[in-house]
């Protein structure tokens, strides 16, 4: 099983189809089973989607100082689970 914070580390590739089958089957797997996880992925996703609607080249097209700024803090709301 993944950890809480394996799997913040993974939705974001996840969302981005960058995973492996297996790996995304791994992290959805335990976002149907955790409530946290599944709350910050679906804000994450949410958050992707409006991002995407901003620019033609959705999450592709993102300032990558913005997207990694986003990805801290995504990553520090899973981390509270500790
Ligand atoms: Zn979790």
């Amino acid at each position: 099983m993944l950890s809480c914070e394996e799997v913040g580390e993974r939705s974001s590739a996840w969302l981005d189809d960058e995973l492996g089958w297996w790996e995304g089957r791994l992290v959805n797997f335990h976002i149907k089973r955790c409530a946290m996880c599944r709350s910050v992925y679906e804000q994450y996703r949410s958050m992707k989607q409006s991002l995407a609607e901003l620019g033609e080249g959705g999450g592709a097209a993102l300032d990558p100082e913005v997207r990694s700024g986003l990805m801290a803090e995504f990553r520090g709301s899973v981390d509270r689970d500790g």
